[in-house]
């Protein structure tokens, strides 16, 4: 798989309809009052590079995002500032999708801020159960407060803590069966945002973050009703991404194994150890996204028994 460059194509602006709020055909009618034309359900990656002008197209992939041509602006637009529309890449969709939280079940999003993920796994739990975020950056959390209320999520805490000292025996956590897990990575996918010297990070760099994602990604893994994990970045390096989720695997034994994830996603992960392909990568050239890679684990056997 590519990454991007120069010769990558552009990324259409993609759009995700907050159910919460509002639903997908409502929101096609007002883009529609507003001029554009609505040109259905896209059949193929193909189809979405060819956008232009005022057209949009409902997403092959995924079902709540619409597809607009690149560097369509919506910052200003109504429904973006009511909190009708999240402005989110279809990459950073796939681990809530792909985690697939059932209504009124607890959640932890591990490194949440600003919340895009926190308030698509809202809309999965259609505001029922509960979700545990947590981040340690204050500024980012006091957005992901503002953007949240916007979104209209309820039944959330956010908290300020580093993750790696969230205790998993903690009784508040032992109803938790899904933890989405984003950890702060190099943005090597998000090449088009970052200057070039820390889109491509230095062998240190790469390591000191390595090392943090697989401690955490461990972390996670201790909770003791934790079912499914969703773990994702925004890095393109395999050290960040399939290196991790084989060495947390390996340390695990057979108390975790990968799911085969959206089998028919195009684009997956690097062959670097055996059922690495059950892993997704994303890319401009290929899924016409940011760069990404999502794993989906999962526990093996019975169901953890949940503590009284
Ligand atoms: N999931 C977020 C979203 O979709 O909007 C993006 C998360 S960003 C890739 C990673 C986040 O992890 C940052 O906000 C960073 O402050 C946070 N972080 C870094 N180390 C952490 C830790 N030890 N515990 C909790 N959060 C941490």
């Amino acid at each position: 798989a590519s990454g991007a460059g120069p010769e990558a194509p552009q990324v259409p602006r993609y759009v995700r309809v907050n159910v919460l709020k509002t639903c997908v055909d409502d929101v096609v009618e007002f883009f529609k009052r507003q001029g554009y034309s609505f040109l259905g359900r896209a059949s193929s990656v193909e189809e979405l590079k060819t956008l232009s002008g005022k057209k949009f197209l409902l997403d092959l992939h995924l079902p709540e995002l619409l597809v607009f041509p690149p560097q369509t602006d919506f910052h200003e637009n109504r429904l973006y500032t009511s909190g009708h529309i999240i402005l989110q890449d279809k990459a950073s969709c796939l681990p809530a999708f792909l985690l697939s939280p059932s209504a009124g079940s607890h959640v932890i999003d591990a490194c949440a801020a600003p919340g895009n993920k926190t308030s698509h796994l809202a809309a999965l739990l259609k505001n029922k159960g509960h979700i545990f975020a947590f981040d340690v950056d204050t500024k980012r959390l006091a957005t992901m407060n503002t953007m949240l209320m916007r979104a209209g999520v309820t039944s959330f805490k956010l908290t300020q803590q580093d993750f790696l000292t969230v205790d998993p025996h903690d009784p508040k956590y032992s109803k938790v069966k899904y933890i989405l897990l984003d950890p702060s990575c190099s943005g090597s996918g998000m090449v088009a945002r970052l200057p070039l010297e820390e889109a491509v990070p230095s062998a240190e760099r790469l390591q000191a973050l390595a090392g943090f994602q697989r401690r955490v990604l461990s972390h996670a893994l201790r909770f003791p009703a934790v079912q499914r994990l969703a773990y994702s970045t925004c890095s393109v390096r395999r050290e960040e991404n399939e290196d991790v989720v084989h060495a947390v695997l390996q340390e695990q034994g057979s108390a975790f194994r990968l799911v085969n994830a959206f089998p028919s996603w195009p684009c997956r992960g690097l062959a670097t150890f055996p059922g690495a392909e059950c892993c997704l990568r994303a890319s401009p050239a290929d899924t016409l996204t940011q760069g990404f890679f999502v794993a989906v684990l999962e526990r093996c056997g019975e169901e953890a028994a949940v503590p009284s």
